[in-house]
């Protein structure tokens, strides 16, 4: 059973969300695991509440400082990709924003580290998890191109912004077996790409070509 409570009706009806969930399987999510944390994460609630009626339209929609609340079907496919023959241990997502991926992560992994560089995003996210009872997030305030050091090695890796090229940083992080999801690529043609760490080094293939906000450098304190 889920910790969300349900909520019976308009736009936060388990039908709606029901029908979000239809839609992911029809696009190929097959992963039970992957649909039932979206089933049970309650998107109107990182949104504004003006943009409430779409939460479960399959789309990402604006959260402020010029970033999005990603799509629930990439959400849904990095995800899936990310847990294939993986353990469950560490995450670490880089560009909490509205904490979304977040709450979907904290779902299928013991632990998850969250990098945000707009320090207004990661508090009202923080504020949300916290609510929604997440207790295994921990959060950092900085420029994921670094990753978070001091937990590595991580099973999984996911970025949540489009990197010009791959930082070297987060490769490093990576565990023997583990996977980072990262889109990279200009604005205007990006894909989505799948490496693998090995004992010999890397693979990596492209899942879909994307649309992300970009992966920005430094940090913004407001
Ligand atoms: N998964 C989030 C996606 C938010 S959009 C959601 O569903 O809400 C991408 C996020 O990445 C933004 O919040 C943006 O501020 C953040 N971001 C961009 N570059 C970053 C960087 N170098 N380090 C950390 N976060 C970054």
């Amino acid at each position: 059973m889920s910790q969300y409570q349900q909520n019976g009706i308009g736009m936060t009806s388990q039908r709606t969300r029901e029908r979000l969930v239809t839609r992911l399987r029809d696009q190929g999510i097959s992963d039970n695991e992957v649909l039932q944390a979206i089933r049970v994460t309650p998107r109107h609630l990182f949104i504004d509440e003006a943009l409430a009626s779409r939460a479960y339209e399959d789309t990402a929609l604006p959260i402020g400082y010029g970033q999005t609340i990603s799509q629930p079907y990439i959400v849904a496919r990095m995800t899936q990709a990310a847990i294939q023959n993986v353990k469950r241990g560490k995450v670490l997502e880089i560009g909490t924003g509205s904490g979304y991926q977040t709450a979907v992560l904290a779902q299928l992994f013991e632990e998850v580290y969250s990098v945000e560089r707009i320090l207004a995003l990661q508090k009202k996210a923080r504020q949300l998890l916290y609510e929604l009872k997440h207790y295994n997030i921990s959060y950092k305030y900085d420029d994921g191109h670094l990753g978070w050091e001091e937990h590595a090695p991580y099973d999984v890796i996911i970025v949540t912004a489009a990197a010009s090229e791959i930082p070297e940083q987060l490769l490093q992080q990576l565990a023997i077996g583990g996977h980072l999801l990262i889109p990279s690529g200009q604005s205007n043609k990006q894909q989505l790409h799948h490496i693998t760490r090995n004992e010999q080094g890397f693979e990596s293939h492209v899942l879909d070509d994307v649309r992300f906000v970009p992966l920005l450098g430094g940090t913004v304190t407001q």
